[in-house]
This record gives C-alpha cells, sequence and structure tokens, in this order.
C-alpha cells in the first residue's frame, strides 16, 4: 500500500455527522481523505497535531467577500468553502469563469441574482462584472414594481442562469420595498421547479414599517408553504433584531408544518451595507429604533453626525460601506437576541462577509501581508472563530468568563460544516463530499488549538485576523500551514449544482 501524501497525527478528530470525536490520525492523498486510524503509516508530510481538533472546513453559504485578499483572511478563520448565495451573480458563468481565472484559496460557487437580473429588466442597466451593485440597488428606478413582461423577462435570466448551474437564487428583497409579493412568489415558483433554494435578504418586518407590502417574516414563511420551495432566511439576527421571539416562532411552526425553511445568523450585533439603502434613508432610520451617529462610513471612518451628513454621503457614495449599530453587544438583553438566531435548531452559521474597503488603489491581490488601510465588517474576519466563541462550551479561550456557550463543540461544529453542506447536497453533489471529516470525503480541513481559537477583529480594527487556526487544508493543499498563510496555494475548486 502507498503511504499517503499527508498525515496529520494524533489530533482530536471530530466529525459531526458520525459522532466521532477521539484520538485518531487522518491520512490524505491526493485530494481526498483516505483514511483515519491509530497508527496509520508515515507520510512524506507527517504533522503532529496532538492536543488540536481536526474537523471539516467551515462552509459559509453567504459571502460577499469573493476576491482573493478578502479569502486569505477567511482561510484564516477556517474557511474552506465560500459560496455567495444572497446577493449572487449574473451571468453566473461570468463570476465562475472569473474565480477560476485568478484562483482561488477556497471553493467557491454562486446562486444566480435576482437583484441583478431586476436592476437589467426594470432599471435598464447592463449588468457587467464592474457594475456598481450596491450603488445601483439604491435608486429608485430598482425599488419599483415590476411590469408583466419585466417578470418573464427577471424569470427567464434565472433560469438561464440555472441551467448552468447557479446554486440557487440569492433575492435582496430587503432593498426593492416596492417589489409585488407576486413577484416573490413567482421566483419561489421557479426555484421549486428547478429543485434549488432561494436565498433571501428579507422585506422589512410589519413592527417596523407598518404599511409595508406584506410582513417581511410572513413573506418568506408564504412562500414556502404556496411553492413547496426550500427557502433560506438569510441573517436571521440582523433583519429581525428585537422581534427575533416573533419571527423564530413563526419559521418554527412553519417548519414543524413541513415547509422547507432554514436559516442562518452571524455573531455579530451590528451590520454593514452600502449607505444608499432604501432601509438608511433619514426619514426610515427610526423604524430600526436608529438615529445618523449609529452608521460609520467605512471608507472615512467618520461616525456620521447629522441627518445632512447622511443625506450628503448616500449621494455622494450610495455603495460606500456604513456599519449599522443594530444591536449593541454589550448589552446582556441586545446580547440574548443574538445568541437566539444562533442558538436556533439547525441555525447555519454564516458570515454575511464583506468586500474590503481600500483607502486608494486595489493592491495586487496576491500581496500578503494585507497591505495597511483596508476597512471591512470583522465578521469578514472572525465569524467562525467567534462562533465557538461564544457557542462552544468546551473552547478554552480565554474570552470572558461567562460566554461560554449553550452548545456543545460537535453542535457548534456541526453548524459551521455539515449543516451547510446538508442543505446544499440534494441539488449539489459535490457537497456530499464536503462538511464532513471522513475518509472518501474531500481534504478539506481545519486543525484549530481549543485553547486559543478566538476572533481578533473589531469595528475598530476589522482586518485582525483570527488566532487559534493552526492548519487549513483545501482540496489536501496547505493554505494556512502552522498558523501562517501559505501565499502560493491555490487550491479551491468550483462548486456548482447539477444541471437540469
Ligand atoms: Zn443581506
Amino acid at each position: 500500500m502507498n503511504s499517503p501524501d499527508v498525515v496529520l497525527r494524533g489530533g482530536r478528530v471530530i466529525d459531526p455527522e458520525t459522532g466521532l470525536d477521539d484520538v485518531r490520525d487522518v491520512a490524505i492523498t491526493g485530494q481526498q481523505i483516505t483514511e483515519i486510524g491509530c497508527g496509520l503509516l508515515p507520510a512524506a508530510i507527517d504533522v503532529d497535531v496532538s492536543g488540536q481538533v481536526v474537523t471539516a472546513g467551515f462552509i459559509d453559504l453567504h459571502s460577499h467577500t469573493n476576491e482573493i485578499p478578502g479569502l486569505r483572511l477567511r482561510v484564516l478563520d477556517g474557511v474552506t468553502t465560500a459560496f455567495e448565495l444572497e446577493a449572487g451573480a449574473v451571468p453566473v458563468d461570468h463570476a465562475y469563469r472569473h474565480a477560476g481565472a485568478e484562483g482561488r484559496p477556497v471553493n467557491y460557487g454562486f446562486a444566480t441574482s435576482w437583484a441583478l437580473a431586476r436592476l437589467e429588466a426594470v432599471a435598464g442597466l447592463e449588468v457587467t462584472n464592474n457594475l456598481d451593485f450596491l450603488g445601483n440597488v439604491a435608486t429608485p428606478a430598482f425599488q419599483q414594481a415590476a411590469s408583466p413582461a419585466q417578470l418573464r423577462a427577471i424569470v427567464d435570466r434565472l433560469a438561464a442562469d440555472l441551467s448552468e448551474g447557479a446554486i440557487g437564487i440569492g433575492l435582496l428583497l430587503g432593498y426593492s420595498p416596492g417589489t409585488d409579493p407576486g413577484e416573490y412568489l413567482r421566483v419561489a415558483a421557479l426555484a421549486a421547479d428547478a429543485g434549488v433554494a432561494t436565498y433571501t435578504h428579507a422585506r422589512d418586518l410589519i413592527e417596523q414599517v407598518p404599511d409595508t407590502l406584506i410582513d417581511g417574516a410572513e413573506e418568506i414563511v408564504r412562500a414556502a408553504a404556496q411553492t413547496g420551495a426550500r427557502m433560506h432566511y438569510c441573517h436571521i439576527n440582523s433583519t429581525s433584531l428585537r422581534h427575533i421571539d416573533r419571527v423564530l416562532d413563526l419559521v418554527g411552526r412553519a417548519q414543524a408544518a413541513g415547509s422547507r425553511i432554514t436559516t442562518e445568523a452571524y455573531p455579530y450585533g451590528s451590520g454593514m451595507t452600502g449607505i444608499g439603502a432604501a432601509f438608511l434613508a433619514p426619514d426610515r432610520l427610526h423604524e430600526r429604533g436608529l438615529t445618523p451617529p449609529d452608521l460609520t462610513y467605512a471608507p472615512t471612518g467618520e461616525q456620521v453626525p447629522s441627518t445632512d451628513r447622511l443625506r450628503e454621503l448616500r449621494t455622494a457614495n450610495p455603495a460606500g460601506l456604513a456599519i449599522i449599530r443594530l444591536l449593541d453587544e454589550n448589552d446582556p438583553a441586545d446580547r440574548a437576541v443574538l445568541m437566539r438566531s444562533l442558538t436556533f435548531p439547525d441555525a447555519v452559521v454564516a458570515s454575511d462577509a464583506m468586500p474590503l474597503t481600500w483607502p486608494g488603489s486595489v493592491p495586487d491581490p496576491m500581496a500578503w501581508p494585507l497591505p495597511p488601510g483596508a476597512v471591512t465588517h470583522p465578521r469578514t474576519v472572525g465569524t467562525y472563530t467567534r462562533a465557538l466563541r461564544m457557542l462552544a462550551s468546551d473552547v478554552e479561550s480565554g474570552g470572558p468568563v461567562g460566554e461560554f456557550g449553550p452548545l456543545g463543540l460537535t453542535e457548534t461544529l456541526r453548524r459551521c460544516s455539515l449543516l451547510p453542506a446538508q442543505l446544499l447536497e440534494d441539488h449539489v453533489p459535490a457537497m456530499r463530499c464536503k462538511g464532513r471529516l471522513q475518509a472518501g470525503c474531500d481534504a478539506d480541513i481545519v486543525v484549530f488549538d481549543p485553547a486559543a481559537i478566538a476572533d481578533r477583529a473589531t469595528y475598530a480594527d476589522s482586518t485582525l485576523t483570527s488566532v487559534g487556526i493552526t492548519h487549513v487544508l483545501v482540496n489536501g493543499t496547505f493554505v494556512v500551514r502552522d498558523t501562517g498563510l501559505v501565499t502560493t496555494a491555490l487550491p479551491g475548486q468550483p462548486v456548482r449544482a447539477r444541471p437540469r
């Protein structure tokens, strides 16, 4: 028998699917895990990982960071696959070709984009790779109802992308409050026909906007029941806020009745989006209990002082990203609200990772360490290590006492790897070999020190990388080795749905 390429020797191997949690060696040959056992044959690369946890790499269903520099920050947080499913891409094949031509440190995949299809059909824009997406969704032309002919054009565009292997349909519904609820139902029906899921940024809740066309949570539940589509409720934490109990109760009852609704959350109290977003209009801030100083404008770092300045920034650069203080992580009541989203049964951990904002021109994508000055939301950099620290009861992170979590380590890891794989695997066959630490599965592996693992990125210093991630392999190739990034490694592969 040939010796394996790599053996990770003597680590605490955790596989949430089989329940394995014991000391084992893990052998890797080529891109696969070939054997898990004790006393395995030596390998050319034989790495002592005693005292470390060895588990499947984290699978992010919600990443808007799709370029090499941001993805490298993500690898150092344990991510091995990053999907852009909420905003999505159009044409989806261009997104795959762009990523494939440059190479990526992690596996990648895209949904098709209702918002981009809508910009094309309703606002009359030409959709290209360089389209200023957040800048354009801020325009009233995007936010109006579609005519029957425009709706047909949207559906045709989405269907064309699905036939090219798009993983699902992303719907930034919350950015287009004028959308007819019938349009959402039509797109959900398309997803049901195609056997893929929708990924929705929900419309406003009725508690926030009493005259909304339909309550955002009820709209998802209704569409799931009416069409039978699988519907993923994106960042349920940040759209539900202090109404989380009502929303989770509704979702839970719909799930119990057989609707195929899934949820995700990220472990931060603040959000981030383009400052021109519909729900950040000066006369609408109060709907979420916000005032201008709750916004920090990322390109300059300024806390927005006044309504006038907010108006100015929205006009000058609607796509400019702003941190939005939604829940106060230091307030116990708000923190409990956040925890309810994260600990909801089968809620996936997903980051909503944001693109990096650079102070000047965008640097060489391969430059590492990152040139100084980039700004993002800390969730881009620290979601998974932070989730482990907040949720897992047996991670000894050195964080504040009392922070250690309500879930076991295996259950927390399940929400970071196995569950997202399972959400996709019936229509994305490649996912059956991901999210698991088992022989025959892809060697997408994270090795971490349970005593040291922690996020470090903050709102003030948002690109500080996580600590405690010792090794990361993607398709059998080290992308992080001995806590350092392997700067030449771009082993990520495209993941597509099974074409119809
Ligand atoms: Zn969103």
